[in-house]
């Protein structure tokens, strides 16, 4: 497998079927990966964390979340095959995990919307066996909802803590599931409570632009956007000289 880095976060070149099927392995040979879905947001942010910039690069598959790291790639000089976003990579998961009646656990979001997922995705995928907790217990509890994923045994993990929260609990809890994945808001968009851009939108590569107009307590979080794409255009002259 190919990879590249964007502000010293390793990104690795693959299409959604390559990193399913990475998946699939995983999960049949009995594994123990761990998945970051990087987005502009996350790699912005472990350009100056080191901390966190080693955890997403020790992890066992990154891969592109959106247009923007599309964009730095072909900026420093690689194509990356097409964006591998948390909730795609989640929908994709789930149509898998049905076929092969995988157990699957959602952790995150505020109480009763995991719940809700699963009600709304058993529906449609009623081979998969279930288990969800929401996303904001304390340090006593976590013990205890350890425990409970345990004895779950899930095949997929599906973290949506918000990054980089979800990195840090997936770097920790090693052995907890055969594939584990970081995937932000997923779960509230698998409730029906975030609606996903139109396809056309999709189709345009606007997905943020819908969400951020949708959902504007997003405006500060994406204001760092110009700062990223402005240390890309950095990195790309310092590649450029060096060459
Ligand atoms: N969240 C959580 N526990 C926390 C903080 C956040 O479960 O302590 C959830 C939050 O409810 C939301 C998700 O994490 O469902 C973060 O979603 P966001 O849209 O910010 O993530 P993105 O997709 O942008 O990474």
């Amino acid at each position: 497998m190919q990879n590249m880095e964007i502000l010293g976060v390793r990104i690795d070149s693959l299409s959604m079927e390559q990193c399913l099927d990475q998946i699939i392995q995983a999960v049949l040979a009995d594994g123990d990966i761990r998945i970051v879905t990087a987005n502009p947001e996350l790699i912005y942010k472990a350009a100056s964390d080191r901390e966190l910039q080693q955890l997403i690069n020790s992890a066992d598959l990154i891969v592109a979340d959106g247009v923007g790291v599309l964009w730095a790639a072909r900026q420093l000089g690689h194509r990356l095959p097409e964006r591998v976003t948390g909730i795609d990579l989640a929908l994709r998961i789930l149509e898998e995990a049905n076929k092969q009646g995988w157990r699957v656990f959602l952790l995150g979001s505020k109480p009763g919307v995991a719940e809700r997922a699963v009600i709304n995705q058993q529906k449609k995928y009623p081979n998969i066996v279930f288990g969800c907790h929401h996303g904001y217990f304390t340090a006593e509890q976590q013990p205890l909802l350890i425990e409970r994923i345990k004895n779950f045994a899930p095949d997929i993990l599906l973290v949506g803590l918000g990054a980089p929260k979800q990195e840090y609990w997936n770097a920790a809890n090693t052995g907890l599931a055969r594939v584990r994945i970081g995937v932000g808001g997923s779960l509230d968009v698998l409730a029906g409570l975030v609606k996903r851009a139109p396809l056309f939108v999709r189709n345009l590569k606007l997905e943020w632009l819908y969400r951020l107009l949708t959902q504007p307590s997003r405006l500060k979080r994406q204001a760092i956007l110009p700062l990223y794409v402005a240390r890309v255009l950095q990195a790309k002259r310092r590649q450029k000289h060096c060459e």
